[in-house]
């Protein structure tokens, strides 16, 4: 038997100006054929769990496109065609195929689809007809349509956030379509979309509301003929109709079951949805703070939250924190121009420099710096974070420490701060700080979490902003908890 491998991931912010362009997948990943084993098959990615059932069941995998971009702006039509063109010529020369696995990411908005992954998804199964089972798996923040039920057979999100879990949804995913294709089980997948969104904060798998939703889950696991149950907490920051939360449960064979099982979890939302706006504290009062507990703190900047599609070139929270008096911060910012101008300076030299979203801005800060490191910062993380990731590449980076005892990173790639090793591989030790900047919200955690016993999450402005009412959207769907409270 031959199983293909496929799959097209980005979450897109569709309020970045910047768009997703070819180049941003090729800087991250644009892999094929049997680059794509080579680099997943030990890692905690879901292709990595893929791999792993099916060289286990002893079925020949075909591997095909795997194409991954860091979040950020809608994908441009010319990348997205490419892709898709790619994907689907590959595919055809594999046929005839006995299933397909697919990773789409689920929150994908290309400047021609809002519904990115509905449309790939569509053109897939167009292209190998209807009787070759498509499973794949999904990050819980999927905005799942109709159509991507519609292309597939069976879907399974992960489960934690941060997701620490890719393998293992990676391997009930591929354990669906070996059982499927030993004819042991005939999935058939429910779907509903909730009339609710879930703000970000409330999207950290080991408290309450989403632990109490893991657990709902499990339970509806342990129905006689369900397979499968999936909570889709959603990504707000996608101005499209599918944005908010939806449920995916499979079951075997059985066409009621599964209704049953979709209600009971949607009943439990829908009654307790207050439990999912949040609270936005004051950003003053939580930098006071962090003089009174025990230090490095970790510091999660929402407002510029890489892996929700912002540039991550705030230094908001590093001017807060100087203003406060607190000394000794690590942030890390993308700054490509103060990078460029850093790599003609000599170590230890100390230079004026203005860095982060300051080039835009009419008030910039010039800070003294004396230049510490530079050169390229690639390094490798073996451990299970979130995004399930091994190879990391920030480009050419410069390492700067300021007057006010704060090291600043300056990347010349976009980087989210999954991994420790970001710091420990060039020499910097994450228990020397008072506070870390890392800029995120739950995804962080999985990294800096054995350093840091205190995390706070500051909700801070930019396009990842906790407050997802201030944000002005026009295609979302009406009624919306908590835009409309019905
Ligand atoms: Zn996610």
């Amino acid at each position: 038997m031959r199983v293909a491998l496929l799959g097209i991931v980005h979450e897109s912010n569709t309020f970045v100006n910047e768009p997703t362009t070819l180049n941003k997948f090729k800087e991250s990943r644009l892999l094929f054929d049997n680059d794509i084993i080579l680099q997943y098959k030990n890692s905690f990615h879901e292709l990595g769990g893929m791999i792993e059932v099916l060289e286990t069941n002893e079925i020949e995998i075909v591997p095909i496109l795997y194409a991954e971009a860091t979040p950020g702006g809608k994908v441009t039509k010319e990348a997205f065609d490419f892709l898709l063109n790619e994907a689907l010529t590959r595919i055809k020369q594999q046929l005839p195929l006995d299933g397909c696995l697919v990773v789409p990411h689920g929150a994908g908005v290309c400047e021609a689809y809002d519904d990115m992954d509905g449309y790939w998804l569509s053109q897939l199964r167009a292209t190998i007809g209807d009787e070759i089972p498509i499973i794949g798996t999904l990050d819980p923040h999927a905005n799942v349509s109709q159509l991507m039920i519609h292309s597939t057979d069976a879907f399974v999100a992960y489960k934690t956030n941060p997701h620490i879990d890719q393998r293992d949804a990676g391997k009930e995913a591929a354990s669906m379509m070996v059982d499927l294709l030993f004819g042991k089980i005939k999935p058939v997948q429910f779907f509903s979309s909730l009339p609710l969104i879930i703000s970000i904060e409330q999207q950290f798998s080991e408290k309450n509301p989403y632990k109490y939703l893991l657990q709902l889950s499990a339970e509806i696991c342990k129905m006689d003929g369900i397979l499968s149950a999936s909570i889709l907490l959603g990504f707000p920051y996608a101005d499209v109709h599918e944005m908010g939360a939806s449920l995916i449960v499979i079951s075997n064979r059985d066409r009621e079951i599964g209704n049953v099982a979709i209600k009971k979890i949607e009943n439990y939302m829908i009654s307790n949805k207050g439990l999912f706006v949040g609270t936005k504290h004051e950003i003053a009062s939580l930098i006071n703070k962090v003089n009174t507990i025990e230090k490095p703190v970790l510091l999660l900047d929402m407002g510029d939250n890489v892996g929700g599609g912002a540039p991550g070139n705030s230094i908001y929270l590093l001017d807060q924190l100087e203003d406060a008096g607190i000394k000794n911060t690590f942030i890390c910012i993308y700054d490509p121009v103060c990078v460029a101008t850093l790599m003609d300076v000599e170590i230890g030299a100390s230079v004026e420099i203005n860095f982060g979203e300051s080039h835009e801005k009419v008030e910039t800060r010039e800070r003294q710096v004396t230049l510490v490191w530079k050169g390229h910062g690639k390094f490798d993380e073996h451990k299970p974070r979130h995004g399930g990731q091994i190879h990391f590449d920030m480009g050419n980076i410069a390492i700067v420490k300021t007057n006010n005892q704060d090291v600043v990173m300056l990347t010349s790639l976009r980087i989210a701060p999954y991994s420790l090793v970001q710091l420990t591989a060039f020499n910097i030790d994450p228990t020397s700080f008072n506070a870390i900047v890392a800029k995120g919200v739950n995804a962080p955690i999985a990294a800096y979490a054995e350093v840091c016993k205190n995390v706070i999450q500051m909700n801070t402005p930019g396009v990842t902003q906790a407050d997802v009412t201030q944000l002005n959207y026009k295609k979302r769907r009406v009624p919306l908890f908590p835009f409309e409270n019905e």
